[in-house]
């Protein structure tokens, strides 16, 4: 059988530091001699190569030319790997899984990001495990074809749909959740894979990559005793196209005139409004209170499940595609790569 082989991409984060045994402190841990640093992953049964970014970024500077860049290294060495397994900080890694969910069209192979909460070369590490697993699911195959070919996150021994997750705790080991999608996966004493929830392409065709963003966008959260000027100043924002409004609840906002004339004057402007629950579980339905109903009539539309990080980047993306108003407006509200269920 032919042995799988994965190439590992770190681009900085928690995860790649190991302990200087000269001083004692933490330092970027070197790729290169990944099979000298951790012995035990000869143990695979595939081969590994791997490739840092330098320098190796904490993962609050991504933007979408890294984003860019990883979707170009992706597809440059598509052919050749298996399956990609890209080690990532831990803050934005839902953003990054979401932007390259929509980047890469087509895909039927792996592409699992993971970190950690502590260093690889610590003692209680959850690196290492993060890693193990990662790798293993990568270049886990049946009857030839990988098992999962998705964009995913894997964390603490649990498999997610990527444009699904969110950070949801800074310090347990049990950094992420998926709230409105099943696990992909779960790691045991065997890897056991949810095959009904992973996406399988239909066609085995070329991988497509999509690489431009746009940064005319803004994300507004709505809390009691918000005002005017504030609302109207981020709506007033120079070149802005797109804002994912963050209501209560299933997509409640307040009602007061000044809040609807802010938000009509965007709608004129043809500035893409789109509303997203402050909520970790379920979505919207607007027009099931009299207080999201209004925002359905002015020409509002809904992000009905999405993540706020998937929200923000496919609004991004699909701008950065120069789609008209319209457009925008109709591929938000449905399914590009599994992001929203509706
Ligand atoms: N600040 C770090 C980062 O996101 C945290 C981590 O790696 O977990 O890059």
């Amino acid at each position: 059988m032919k042995k799988s082989h994965i190439l590992l991409l770190y681009t900085g984060g928690t995860i790649g530091m190991i302990k200087d045994t000269e001083t004692g402190s933490l330092k970027a841990f070197n790729f290169s001699d990944i099979y000298e640093q951790i012995p035990v992953l000869n143990q695979f049964k595939c081969k590994i190569t791997s490739y840092s970014f330098k320098p190796a970024i904490d993962s609050s500077n991504i933007n979408a030319s890294l984003w860019s860049k990883l979707a170009h290294i992706i597809n440059n060495n598509y052919g050749k790997y298996d399956g990609f397994v890209i080690l990532h900080g831990t803050d934005t890694m839902a953003y990054t899984a979401s932007a390259l969910s929509f980047m890469l069209e087509d895909l039927y192979k792996p592409v699992i990001l993971t970190g950690s909460q502590l260093p690889i070369g610590m003692l209680r590490t959850d690196g290492m495990e993060n890693l193990i697993t990662s790798i293993e699911i990568a270049s886990a195959t049946e009857n030839n074809k990988a098992i999962v070919p998705e964009v995913c996150i894997c964390f603490e021994n649990k498999l997610y749909r990527g444009n699904r997750t969110t950070k949801h705790n800074s310090e347990h080991f049990t950094a992420y959740k998926s709230n409105n999608y099943p696990i992909l996966a779960e790691a045991g004493i065997s890897i056991k894979y949810n095959k009904k929830a992973i996406h399988y392409p239909e066609h085995h065709k070329i991988l497509r990559i999509y690489d431009k963003f746009s940064d005319n966008v803004a994300i507004l959260k709505i809390f009691p005793n918000i005002n005017q000027a504030f609302v109207s100043a981020v709506l007033n924002t120079k070149d802005l196209k797109g804002v994912v409004i963050e209501t209560y609840g299933s997509g409640n906002a307040l009602t007061e005139d000044w809040f609807f004339e802010e938000l009509i004057k965007c709608v004129e402007k043809e500035i893409v409004l789109i509303n997203i629950t402050q909520c970790s579980t379920g979505g919207v339905d607007m027009g099931r209170y009299e207080t999201s109903l209004k925002l359905k009539q002015i020409g509002i539309i809904s992000g009905h499940d999405m993540t706020t990080e998937a929200a923000i980047t496919k609004l991004m993306f699909l701008l950065g595609q120069n789609f008209n108003y319209i457009q925008v407006k109709m591929y938000m509200q449905n399914s590009l790569a599994g992001e929203l269920s509706n």
